[in-house]
């Protein structure tokens, strides 16, 4: 498919401990990852005296030095004032407890991101890794699977050692005032339940998050705790609410480069997800699991890592298609849901 986006600043990014100006005001961090996807950007804003952060890294002692080369070069001294946090995810929030303490800063993030965060991380029942196999379990994945998953025990600790101890809720509609204009809370749902993306119409920028990105599309899940629910029509649903911002407007998303292109993207997404729809279906000519149609969706099989959100997503368009009665979902004396054409 031809990429109809247009990216201003070519292959130009940060360099590590670096910061980058892509608007007035609004600086690119570029953080490593230790994983398949192996960056996240995150946002510095000037406002008078300080900075504000938008998201905060995953913790490693890597991305601490990286922020330590910020506050000794390119934050010139001036302290972080306030971090928001787009979604609870641990690229995202991990180092948002370490930041805030350091600096006394103010902590913003939706209600629904931060109890999940603190649910994840306390192993709260129906967020532990017991619920997270029953739920994979109905969907039909295997035992010797299921033990690994317990083996591994909760991940979210690995890049969140801290989370801060309260925070100001943002809610959707909100205006902020950060760095002197005016930024508008967009809430998005499907990938994480109350994502908030930053828009401001003086600068001409939306801070995306995970919601909008060029290249790879966003990770949209159904997981334990909302076994049945429509995660990917909530996605698709939120996506509409970019559609009204102007096309030149410059989007800075999470992982890849900051692009122009809102429409394209939008249409592109959309389209992608009809295409997977209909070769799911296409598959359901008999009673199918969603282990089963995992490679029909995917083209290609994971790692235990990978299988984790590939079938959290593949769940996710089962119940799209349950939802709108397209399949039907019956319960074999097994305990696992198998699907298929109505
Ligand atoms: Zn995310």
């Amino acid at each position: 498919m031809p990429d109809l986006l247009h990216y201003p600043h070519g292959e130009d990014a940060p360099a590590p401990g670096q910061a980058l100006q892509v608007a007035p005001g609004v600086y690119w961090l570029k953080m490593p990852l230790p994983f398949a996807l192996n960056h996240i950007n995150l946002w510095l804003l000037e406002e008078g005296e300080g900075w504000c952060a938008v998201d905060a890294g995953y913790d490693t002692d890597l991305t601490r030095a990286h922020w330590q080369m910020l506050f000794d070069g390119a934050m010139a001294g001036r302290p972080l004032t306030r971090l928001v946090a787009t979604h609870y995810h641990p690229d995202h929030i991990g180092l948002a407890g370490w930041l805030t303490e350091r600096f006394g800063a103010s902590f913003h993030i939706s209600l629904g991101e931060y109890l999940l965060a603190r649910a994840v991380w306390h192993d709260l029942p129906g967020f532990d890794v017991a619920a997270f196999n029953g739920h994979f379990a109905r969907h039909g994945l295997p035992a010797d699977k299921l033990a690994q998953f317990t083996e591994r025990g909760n991940t979210y600790h690995w890049g969140v050692k801290q989370l801060p101890p309260s925070f100001n809720r943002l809610l959707a509609g909100q205006t902020l005032a950060l760095g002197g204009s005016d930024w508008q809370t967009i809430v998005g749902h499907g990938h994480s339940p109350e994502h908030m993306v930053l828009w401001s119409a003086d600068k001409g920028v939306l801070i995306s998050g995970d919601m909008l990105l060029p290249k790879i599309s966003t990770n949209v899940g159904a997981w334990a705790a909302d076994p049945d629910g429509d995660a990917l029509g909530q996605f698709l649903a939120s996506l509409d609410r970019f559609l009204p911002l102007p096309d030149d407007t410059l989007v800075l998303p999470s992982h890849g480069r900051p692009f122009r292109g809102i429409a394209a993207r939008v249409a592109a997404l959309k389209a992608h997800h009809e295409e997977r729809l209909a070769v799911l279906l296409a598959a359901m000519d008999g009673p199918r699991t969603a282990v089963d149609l995992l490679p029909v969706l995917f083209g290609r099989m994971f790692d235990l890592y990978q299988t984790m959100f590939a079938l959290a997503e593949c769940i996710a368009h089962l119940n799209y298609l349950w939802h709108r009665g397209a399949v039907v979902r019956e319960q074999g004396a097994d305990g696992v849901y198998r699907f298929h054409r109505s």
